[in-house]
């Protein structure tokens, strides 16, 4: 099967199976040779590797993807494509499609019975109305994933690989952040896509944690950013003492003053100035 990464080859495969790009499932397909090998690059696969491709769309990566690793999962929600990938990948023996919605795949399951438990490598052109949803959803299976590299928004990779005080910063950094090591590793243009998206688009590459670098009680940690963020205007002790709930548990303006000044820090702190790390200290103490 000749290449697809060419807007002529995407443009002849889409007219012969009478294909339209389907905006309700983010279909942008790539068309450019060297965004496809950079991806794959970024990501670092060899023979040994058992990778996941999210939403293969008519196959473009898959066929790099299946030349570079040893097996290739590809989990496509688009059953109209069925045809498209059963003559574009059939000369690729080592790709199997499982027809699904990414969101509802058990993946422990999945990762057992295509790796033997040896944690995969996931390659994606993320569809982005699901971006965050996805990407947090890989990423709270700890050790099932060792590295994550993705197309995404520009917009959400600055999001994700901001740091405290930026204007990007936010919970989605420090869930990321938490997990994983985030990277850009490629800025792309509109122009490498068919269609074409209203937005600029960048390639990020997540290398994931064995173990957080931070410690503290999770549902308690995580409890503290989004609550943190949900106010971003307010202080830090205005918005906890009325926006946080982990369990039965609340939180009084007077205990987090206290907890911030055992820190070092101004009363009239706003959470998008505290690190991870910081995040994590007052999380242990007011969980203690
Ligand atoms: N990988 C192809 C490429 O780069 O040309 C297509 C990428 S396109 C941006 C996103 C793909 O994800 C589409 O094929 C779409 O049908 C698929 N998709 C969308 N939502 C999905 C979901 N929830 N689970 C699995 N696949 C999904």
């Amino acid at each position: 099967m000749q290449k697809l990464t060419s807007p002529g080859m995407t443009r002849a495969v889409l007219a012969q199976f009478g294909i339209h790009a389907r905006k309700k499932f983010g279909q942008n397909f790539l068309i450019d040779g060297n965004i496809v090998r950079g991806i794959a690059e970024a990501s670092g696969i060899t023979k040994e590797d058992c990778v996941l491709e999210i939403g293969p769309g008519i196959g473009t990566m898959t066929q790099v993807l299946s030349e570079q690793a040893g097996r290739v999962i590809c989990v496509e929600i688009d059953e109209n494509l069925r045809p498209v990938l059963a003559q574009t990948l059939e000369d690729c023996e080592n790709v199997e499609v499982l027809w699904q919605d990414i969101l509802r795949t058990d993946l422990q399951e999945l990762a057992e019975r295509c790796s033997d438990g040896k944690p995969l490598k996931v390659v994606a052109n993320l569809p982005y109305y699901v971006t965050t949803p996805i990407l947090l959803y890989l990423l709270e299976k700890k050790g099932l994933f060792e590295s994550i590299t993705v197309m995404v928004q520009k917009e959400v990779a600055d999001r994700i690989c901001a740091g405290p005080g930026s204007r990007e910063y936010g919970a989605l950094s420090l869930a990321v952040q938490y997990y994983s090591r985030p990277d850009v590793v490629l800025r792309v243009p509109p122009s490498c896509f068919l269609p074409r998206p209203a937005v600029e688009s960048a390639v990020l590459h997540l290398q994931a944690y064995e173990k957080p670098p931070v410690e503290a009680d999770e549902k308690f940690l995580f409890a503290l950013i989004r609550a943190s963020f949900n106010q971003r205007r307010k202080t830090l002790a205005n918005g906890l003492s009325h926006g946080f709930l982990c369990g039965n548990r609340t939180l009084s303006r007077a205990e987090v003053e206290t907890a911030l000044a055992d820190m070092g820090l101004s009363p009239d702190i706003r959470g998008e100035k505290l690190s991870l790390d910081q995040f994590a200290a007052l999380a242990r103490r007011l969980n203690a």
